[in-house]
């Protein structure tokens, strides 16, 4: 029997959690200053903490509970599959209908001839996989040396020695030695922030073009892949100029250069397509999924794979990788039940069309605060930058993030999920919100703006 309940008071369960409990990125210091929200359950949109406080959550979670919470059709797919076969693994030649079934419709669901899915439990793990996979698959055309791969600064891709190699934040690196090698980063498509005296279009096309000019560097018969997010999330919600894909999609195809788009978050319907590859015509030969693919109700990922990486990499003997959980039936059938509900309910149309071109008008006027200099937003991922000086982009003077974090804890307190990375405020929420709900987002996200602007005077 478990002896703790939420019925305990909020202190004591916080203490207990700070004692005992180490969180993803946060202080351990802080917990035990201030102690972290005890979110006790969820409905819809909307979290309840400890406290008995009603919470819209912007963010869906860690970006991920596309469906919203509180699905019963979830909870009995789940119980039914851990009744009959709670766990059985896909190593060594043997199977089960749960990840047969998953992956079939994964491959009818993908663009192209993304027709083959490795299971991963997450996305970290999932983009290992991808590391590995086009290594050996270079490898298996006669090109052991291809295997380069060249990420973006600022760039998100797990935690994992690998993941956080591809990724391209600084702090990360700086903790434990990364990035491993054979992994080069070129720069972010954040105009915003780096775009200078050009144009969104300039800027957008001398970024991609970084790329060409790293594999003219590296030598194309040194370099393996590309990996980038169509839209970089956890970097602030940086929609790229229109410039900026086509571009990298030409020098991808004209050096033999594998790309592998991680749609962990832009997957399955955050920008208002299933993929976020199709909203920016992408044409990848492996896509990282995650996160919206059982909408957070169960742990899983996978990498979508093309024909021509699959069928060589089946070709050429045993592939020496995967994880106990490599096709979780529990988590098979949870996602299979997830993209059903994504698409009897329409949510990807809801995104396009219904509550999507609504939130973007709202979220457009956002940009006339005082503190906000632009407010961007493709389907469900918006971002506000913060600034004290519109016309020049200037940051604030008393460092980076301050404004970020004032206005992340006024949200908290207005009842709204939204997160900061730096000065930019940034949402992501589940597909299922709706006209009244964004009302409500707006509302007090104006209000924490206003609050935060008055602080900062
Ligand atoms: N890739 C992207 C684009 C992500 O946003 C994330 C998580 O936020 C990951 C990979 C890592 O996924 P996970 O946390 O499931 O390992």
């Amino acid at each position: 029997m478990n002896m703790i309940s939420n019925h305990l008071p909020t202190e004591e369960l916080q203490a207990l959690d700070a004692a005992h409990h180490m969180h993803p990125f946060t202080a351990g210091a802080d917990l035990a200053r201030k102690g972290a929200r005890v979110i006790t359950r969820a409905k819809g949109v909307t979290l309840t903490d400890s406290n008995g406080v009603d919470i819209l959550d912007g963010m869906a979670g860690l970006w991920c509970v596309n469906i919203g919470y509180g699905r019963d059709s979830i909870a009995e797919v789940a119980a039914r599959q851990l009744k009959e076969l709670p766990y059985y693994n896909t190593f060594f030649q043997t199977t089960h209908v749960p990840a047969i079934a998953l992956a079939q419709k994964l491959a009818e669901m993908a663009p192209g001839d993304l027709n083959h899915v490795f299971y991963a439990s997450g996305g970290s793990d999932a983009n290992d996989t991808n590391v590995r996979l086009v290594r050996h698959y270079w490898a298996a055309k006669g090109k052991p040396e291809k295997k380069v791969i060249i990420s973006r600064r600022n760039a998100y891709h797990g935690s994992t020695m690998a993941g956080a190699s591809l990724g391209g934040m600084q702090p990360m690196h700086a903790q434990g030695g990364l990035p491993i090698a054979d992994i080069v980063h070129i720069g972010q498509p954040n105009w915003w922030a780096e775009g200078g005296d050009m144009s969104p279009e300039e800027f957008g096309l001398a970024r991609a073009r970084e790329l060409e000019a790293k594999i003219a560097e590296l030598g194309e018969d040194k370099v393996a892949a590309f990996i980038a997010e169509p839209i970089q999330g956890a970097g602030g919600v940086i929609i790229p100029p229109s410039t900026y894909w086509p571009e990298i999609q030409r020098i991808c195809d004209a050096h033999e250069i594998l790309l592998i788009a991680d749609e962990v978050i832009c997957g399955f319907g955050r920008t208002g397509n299933m993929f976020g590859s199709q909203t920016y015509d992408i044409r990848p030969d492996i896509m990282t999924i995650a996160k919206g693919l059982s909408s957070g109700y169960a742990p899983i990922g996978g990498s979508l794979v093309s024909d021509e990486v699959a069928n060589t990499v089946a070709e050429a003997g045993d592939f020496n990788h995967g994880y106990t959980y490599s096709g979780h039936p529990v988590s098979c059938a949870v996602a299979l039940e997830n993209l059903r509900i994504i698409e009897d309910e329409k949510l990807v149309e809801n995104v396009s069309t219904h509550t999507g071109p609504y939130l973007a008008e709202k979220w457009a006027q956002l940009a006339d605060h005082p503190l906000v200099g632009e407010a961007k937003i493709v389907g469900f991922m918006g971002s506000l930058a913060m600034t004290p000086d519109k016309a020049s982009r200037a940051a604030f003077a008393a460092g980076a993030g301050t404004a970020g974090l004032i206005c992340r804890d006024h949200c908290f307190a207005n009842q709204l999920v939204m997160r900061h990375v730096g000065d930019r405020m940034i949402i992501a929420p589940p597909l299922i919100l709706q006209k009244s709900d964004v009302d409500t987002l707006i509302e007090r996200a104006v209000k924490s703006l206003d609050q935060t602007h008055a602080k900062l005077k």
